[in-house]
């Protein structure tokens, strides 16, 4: 591989056209954070992103993430945990992780704050970012009901039981409470979806002022998410490319 082969040259086209996007979509106001979502494509891909000048990369399996982290090894890239995370996988990704953008449950929460507590002791690492993944499947105002149960829940709390959970992220040490996280319901417009998380994060920041992320928009709804104030954008294929059926 070299900074000139085909591939880095591929990636680096369909990233500039997404930082095109995200620039027109933010007109005059601030930037949000392009994690690139590199799941199933190989550790020489995120090495080619990092030469790009990506600082942030995304992957929703432990087992892969883990060993693309030490094969690429490098101290600046952030990794982001996006995908559903078992309590057993808490170790390992505390080992690699920036974030952990799909807290769901109390459960987890504690493994990570154990496993925190166990890796910052050998590495004095910083806290882990902690975004605590929404359920927008839930039934809102805006989304007829035929429309809600036309379509599975994509993971997440429903928005009443973030509240708890947000109390017991704060209070762990180790983490620190990021803010909120969703996945945008498959088969309906995301705005309506992306306003209710909007209103859900402005609930979150009335009592913990610094949780104020909000990770939302992927390859088809970035401007949707950006137009709700989104502070993180999680972009896979638009800049990979289709994932391929295996690694
Ligand atoms: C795969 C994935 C993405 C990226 O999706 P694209 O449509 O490829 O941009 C974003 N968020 C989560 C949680 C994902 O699993």
């Amino acid at each position: 591989m070299t900074l000139h082969d085909a591939r880095t040259q591929e990636l680096a086209a369909r990233l500039a056209a997404v930082r095109q996007r995200i620039e027109v979509a933010a007109g005059n106001r601030s930037q949000p954070t392009l994690i690139v979502v590199t799941k199933f494509h190989p550790a020489a891909d995120v090495l080619r992103l990092r030469s790009l000048g990506v600082a942030d990369v995304g992957e929703n399996r432990d087992q892969e993430a883990a060993a693309k982290a030490v094969d690429v090894a490098d101290a600046v890239l952030r990794w982001h945990f996006i995908g559903q995370l078992q309590s057993n996988k808490a170790k390992s990704v505390a080992s690699y992780a920036h974030s952990v953008h799909s807290i769901d449950r109390a459960s987890l929460v504690k493994s990570l704050g154990k496993a925190m507590a166990v890796t910052q002791q050998e590495s004095g690492r910083s806290n882990m970012e902690c975004f605590i993944q929404v359920d927008l499947s839930e039934p809102y105002p805006g989304l007829a009901q035929a429309q809600v149960a036309s379509h599975s829940g994509r993971g997440g709390v429903a928005p009443q039981d973030i509240a708890p959970l947000a109390e017991l992220i704060a209070g762990t040490a180790g983490l620190d409470l990021a803010g909120v996280m969703a996945v945008a319901p498959l088969g309906v417009a995301p705005e309506p979806a992306f306003e209710l998380l909007a209103q859900v994060s402005a609930a979150l920041i009335a009592n913990h002022p610094g949780a104020t992320g909000i990770s939302a928009g992927m390859s088809h709804d970035l401007e949707a998410a950006m137009a709700v104030g989104a502070t993180h954008l999680r972009v896979g294929s638009d800049i990979l490319g289709p994932r391929p059926p295996v690694l």
